[in-house]
């Protein structure tokens, strides 16, 4: 478990402080702890070996993406975090905006890339145009604001920000790798990802490989938030257990966490041994995009629930029917379960919209939003008992 502000070749690790407190080093810092990025040759090859996968919430192998790629494309690094309870890309990008560049640069010249961008938040602009400046091997690439929505930080919205300004979801009918931006095949890769390709083309893919376990190798950045003394970012092997993860923010007694964020899944205190992993594959609970929400024992899941689930219908894009109509007309059956609305149908009844959402948007919103709900049904099912017999266990 880290949280210094020291990246270390020696451990693979991206040393990352926990909280954003200003920038990080300048180019000339960047270049006298970790040295130049060498032009490895090979370099998808190595990341192969590396077992990396995706770190923005989808846990595929990024060699895959990578081999799919044609010469000549498009390579997006992607820091939009549309998901509010994320707090790491933002902080990559400010304490390490030069080793996103570095492996942006690296995927690039790997790919044969001609076309480089750069999809940061608005408060993350300022770091990452500062950082440009300061090298010259980065000219190439284009930085652009992402709108703040939810639904932005998705693969092809970024894509259909680039292309039309208006940042929505398209149909994954063709793959990104096979015809993306402006027709060419296109990566989209998560700003942490590129980080690690940082480390890679500098350690080679079996010393960045040898940190965590063979089912989850490297390290991962996790967003901690919800009920606890310290939240903020850590850093942390593949392997570690939920409780392990969440212990150095001092959580009050926990009830339940939500892993993976918004589209995430609730999982109970029984599950604080289990790791929190890439896949769930193993018995791991997928990290997702590393975001974990603590619930201490005196927080209603049910209403945190409900409340995010209002959100996420509100954050529709707007262009799917089952989406538009489908996740209010949920969120509102969630609403009444934590208002402690005593109808006996109404568990059965959330169970039956998620089911009608699930697979119907042309992204995958609803079926996150339906994830999300299900598992809240399952981990808070005494709840809703206790609701139906007009008693929260938080109120007490
Ligand atoms: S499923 Fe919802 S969020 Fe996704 S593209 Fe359709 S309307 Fe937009």
């Amino acid at each position: 478990m880290s949280s210094t502000s020291t990246p270390d070749l020696a451990r693979a690790t991206l040393g990352v402080p926990r909280l954003l407190t200003g920038h990080g080093p300048g180019y000339g810092e960047h270049l006298r702890a970790l040295g130049p990025l060498p032009q490895r040759a090979g370099l998808v090859d190595e990341i192969a070996r590396s077992g990396l996968t995706g770190r923005g919430g989808a846990a595929f192998p990024t060699s895959t993406k990578l081999a799919a790629m044609a010469p000549r494309g498009v390579v997006i690094g992607n820091g939009s975090e549309g998901e509010p309870l994320s707090a790491k890309d933002e902080l990559l990008l400010h304490n390490r905006p030069h080793l996103v560049i570095d492996g942006l640069l690296a995927t690039a010249h790997a790919l044969a890339a001609r076309r480089l961008h750069l999809v940061v938040g608005a408060a993350s602009e300022e770091p990452v145009r500062r950082a440009l400046r300061e090298r010259g091997d980065a000219d190439a690439i284009e930085v652009t604001v992402a709108p703040d929505r939810f639904v932005g930080g998705e693969a092809s919205a970024v894509v259909d920000l680039l292309a039309t300004g208006r940042g929505l979801p398209k149909d994954h009918a063709v793959r990104l790798t096979t015809r993306g931006l402006r027709g060419r095949s296109t990566l989209v890769q998560n700003v942490e990802t590129l980080a690690h390709i940082g480390l890679i083309a500098r350690v080679g893919g079996e010393r960045w490989g040898a940190v965590g376990v063979p089912e989850d190798r490297g390290t991962r950045l996790f967003s901690i938030s919800g009920d606890v003394a310290h939240p903020g970012v850590i850093e942390a092997p593949g392997g570690s257990s939920l409780r392990s993860l969440i212990a150095p923010s001092s959580p009050q007694p926990v009830s339940a966490v939500l892993v993976g964020g918004y589209h995430g899944a609730w999982v109970g205190r029984d599950a604080l041994e289990r790791t929190v992993g890439a896949s769930s594959k193993h018995g791991a609970i997928p990290a997702g995009a590393g975001i974990l929400v603590v619930l201490g024992d005196r927080s209603c899941g049910l209403r945190t629930a409900a409340e995010i689930a209002a959100y996420l219908a509100a954050e529709s894009a707007g262009q799917c029917g089952p989406c538009v109509n489908g996740l209010p007309a949920l969120a509102d059956l969630v609403s009444r379960v934590a208002d402690g609305d005593r109808d006996p149908r109404l568990p059965a009844q959330v169970e039956r919209m998620a089911g009608l959402v699930e697979g119907r948007g042309a992204c995958h919103h609803p079926d996150g939003t339906a994830k999300m709900v299900r598992s809240a049904l399952v981990a808070f099912a005494d709840d809703v008992a206790a609701h139906q017999h007009g008693f929260c266990r938080a109120a007490r």
